[in-house]
Parts: structure tokens; C-alpha cells; sequence
């Protein structure tokens, strides 16, 4: 291996680039976890974990990556043979079937289109059609990082009122905490799942369940076999600031100081950011003639940016060359679209030249590659950049 000089960048959906404050606050001895300092810090951070959720009931935090707290949702609630129905929208929201089916629970798929986001229609067509009330839980992700598509949780919730369902509602916020609005109160969500390597700018390695009072309930019956994942003991703990088998310390120190820089920054400042950078990255592809694999404007990702590559181009190609010449991750295609598409990832601690270093070795790369594209990416996203931090300068007009 010989020295790459200057910093790698690494612009994938998530993992994200773990800021220097978060490194140093890890940068710490590990201390007794069932001790009074210990206990001090837990209960801080799961306070502060509350406002980013949206939400004023409980969250839980476990040593997993995020896959794990989705399993968590379901075996906390559920039971051997439930019907839960997942939306066909993306290679996560499969993930997460999969998973399901694995834990023994009937999956029902609805309709979709993985260039839209999941569809109310199609959640209602099948909620209405189960009279007897045999679906117990509706599986839906907020922001679909495989697609770069959001779906609209407000709407499905409604849906799921004017049917009158009683299935709880469980949503996947793994790439969108923290850069877009989460909002599990006014959602009436009864799991929001997530992980600690995207919006929360820490490493890999802690997952979410934010909970409502009626998952709670369902914890008491759900009959799926759980030991690690389970809320009960996990609550019992951490009412006194402790977790019921070792945390992750380190981690959670990180976390306390994600809490902090997001607290200074502000919830609605950070995701007002990151729609600057997804408008940038936005404008960028209309110049360089490429397609937003998103196809609903009005479902467009803040945390990433999806790109179709033209026919006959190979995506992993042009990944391997901006990887190699300038240094930079930009997220593969998975599943059917490995190959045609390549992801830009635009979340957690990224500022505007961090944008136009990544947008200049994406434009680089398609030259380079021989992609055909239309030059003028980087100077349409710099000049709308430009634009808005000298509109933020002035002063309001009277
Ligand atoms: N859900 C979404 C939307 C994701 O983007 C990911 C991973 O990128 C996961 C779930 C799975 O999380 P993990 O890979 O941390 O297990």
C-alpha cells in the first residue's frame, strides 16, 4: 500500500465521515458500566435520543448494527405466524422482509415502485380488504438509501386511520434520523428503527427502537422468542442509567456528543442543510444530463442521492475510477440495480466544500470513465451554494 496523501472521502449513504469532536470524545478510558459516572451519562443520552426521534417516549439503544433493531421491532411485538405487510420499494425495505420471514411471520407484499415512494393506495386497498383485522404490523422505510427515495409516513399513518386498522406501524429510519424530520409522536409510529453510522455521525455499531405505549403493550403478549432484544429487561435497566449485558461504552460516549453538536446546531438547521445539499447534488445531475433515480420530486432524499448511470455505462466502473484517481466511496447499486447506479451520500457532518470536493470527483470521475455527461455539474450546484450562504448573510428585507 503506498500513502494516499489528504483526506479520504467518503461519501456514502452511511457510513458517514465520524467528525473529530465524536472521535475524541471516544477517545476515552472505558469505564464501569454499572458505575455512578456511567449511569449519569445513560441517562442523559437517552433524554437527549428523544428529541431527534420526535418523539417523548422511550428509546432504546442496543450493540448492533441496524439490522438488528429491526429484528428487535418485530420479536418484541410480534408473534409466531403474524401477517405483517412491507412495501416493494427498495433493497433495505427486502432486507427487512427477509428478516421477518426468518422469525417465522407471514410477509405480505404491496405493490410498489422502487423509483416512488411506498403507496398509500396500495396500503389501503390491502388494509381494507382484511376485514377479519389479521394484519398485526405494517413495515414501511422512511428513506430507502438503496433508491434515494422517501415515502410519506404521515400519509400511511392516515391511511391507516381511515381503515381504521388497528396493525402497528413500523418505520425504518435508519438513513434518516438526524437528516431529515422524524417525528414518531406526531406519526403515531409504534417502532422507529435506526443506527448510529449515519445522520448520528458515529461509527458503526449501536441501533434504535423508539417506542409507543401501545408496542409496549404488544410487548407483554408477543409470544416471538427474544432474550437480548428485549425491551422489558432493557426498560427495567434503564430507568437507573444501565443496560442489562454490557453496552458499548465508547460508543455511547460518541453518542452524548453527537446529542450535543446537534443540539447546537439545531434539529431543524441540520435538516435544512442537508435539503441544501440534496438540492445541490440535485442540480448537479440536471447539468451533467444524468437522472435522478428518484423519480417523485416530491420524494427526493435528503441523506442520499441516487444517480442512473446512462445505458451502457457500468456504475461500479466509474465508482472504481474516482476511487482510485481522487480518493473517494460513493455507494454501489444493490440488488437490481447493482451496476446501475451509483449512490452519492450527502448526510451527517458534511459541510459545502465537503459537497463540491465530492460533486468535483463525481464530475472528474464521469471524464475520466468516459461517461457521457454534459460538464457544468459542479459550477450549477457551486453557484446555487453560493446563492443561498449569501441570502443566509443578508440582512432580511422590511
Ligand atoms: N435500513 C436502511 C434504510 C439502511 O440503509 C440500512 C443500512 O444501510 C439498514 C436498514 C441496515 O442497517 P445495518 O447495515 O446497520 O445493519
Amino acid at each position: 500500500m503506498t500513502y494516499r496523501a489528504g483526506r479520504h472521502f467518503l461519501q456514502l449513504p452511511g457510513p458517514t465521515n465520524v467528525p473529530d469532536r465524536i472521535l475524541r470524545a471516544m477517545d476515552r478510558a472505558v469505564i464501569d458500566h454499572r458505575g455512578p459516572e456511567f449511569g449519569r451519562m445513560t441517562l442523559e443520552v437517552l433524554e437527549g435520543l428523544r428529541p431527534v426521534f420526535g418523539t417523548s417516549a422511550p428509546v432504546f439503544v442496543f450493540a448492533s448494527s441496524g439490522s438488528g433493531a429491526w429484528e428487535a421491532a418485530l420479536v418484541n411485538t410480534l408473534s409466531p405466524g403474524d401477517r405483517v405487510c412491507v412495501f416493494d420499494q427498495g433493497f433495505f425495505a427486502d432486507r427487512w422482509a427477509g428478516v421477518a420471514q426468518r422469525m417465522g411471520l407471514e410477509v405480505e407484499r404491496l405493490p410498489g415502485d422502487w423509483r416512488r415512494g411506498a403507496d398509500p393506495a396500495a396500503l389501503e386497498a390491502h388494509l381494507t380488504a382484511d376485514r377479519e383485522r389479521q394484519v398485526s404490523a405494517v413495515l414501511v422505510v422512511h428513506n430507502e438509501t438503496s433508491t434515494g427515495v422517501t415515502s410519506d409516513i404521515a400519509a400511511l399513518r392516515d391511511t391507516m386511520d381511515r381503515c381504521d386498522h388497528p396493525a402497528l406501524l413500523m418505520v425504518d429510519a435508519v438513513s434518516s434520523l438526524a437528516a431529515m424530520a422524524v417525528a414518531r409522536d406526531a406519526w403515531r409510529a409504534d417502532v422507529v428503527i435506526a443506527g448510529s453510522q449515519k445522520g448520528l455521525m458515529l461509527p458503526p455499531g449501536l441501533s434504535f427502537n423508539a417506542v409507543s405505549d401501545l408496542a409496549l403493550a404488544a410487548n407483554e403478549t408477543a409470544a416471538l422468542p427474544r432474550a437480548y432484544w428485549d425491551w422489558t429487561e432493557m426498560a427495567r435497566f434503564n430507568e437507573a442509567g444501565y443496560f442489562p449485558s454490557t453496552p458499548a461504552t465508547t460508543l455511547l460516549y460518541g453518542l452524548a456528543e453527537s446529542l450535543t453538536m446537534l443540539e447546537e446546531e439545531g434539529l431543524e438547521a441540520v435538516f435544512r442543510r442537508h435539503a441544501r445539499h440534496a438540492h445541490a447534488t440535485r442540480l448537479a445531475l440536471d447539468a451533467w444530463d444524468l437522472v435522478n433515480h428518484c423519480a417523485d420530486p416530491e420524494r427526493y432524499s435528503s441523506a442520499g442521492t441516487t444517480v442512473l448511470v446512462p445505458e451502457g455505462t457500468d456504475a461500479n466502473r466509474l465508482r472504481r475510477v474516482i476511487l482510485e484517481r481522487f480518493d473517494m466511496s460513493l455507494g454501489g447499486g444493490l440488488g437490481p440495480l447493482k451496476g446501475r447506479v451509483f449512490r452519492i451520500g450527502h448526510l451527517g457532518d458534511f459541510n459545502d466544500l465537503m459537497l463540491a470536493g465530492t460533486l468535483s470527483g463525481v464530475e472528474m470521475g464521469l471524464e475520466v470513465a468516459g461517461v457521457p455527461h454534459r460538464p457544468g455539474g459542479v459550477h450549477a450546484a457551486l453557484t446555487y451554494l453560493a446563492h443561498e450562504a449569501g441570502a443566509e448573510g443578508r440582512p432580511a428585507r422590511g
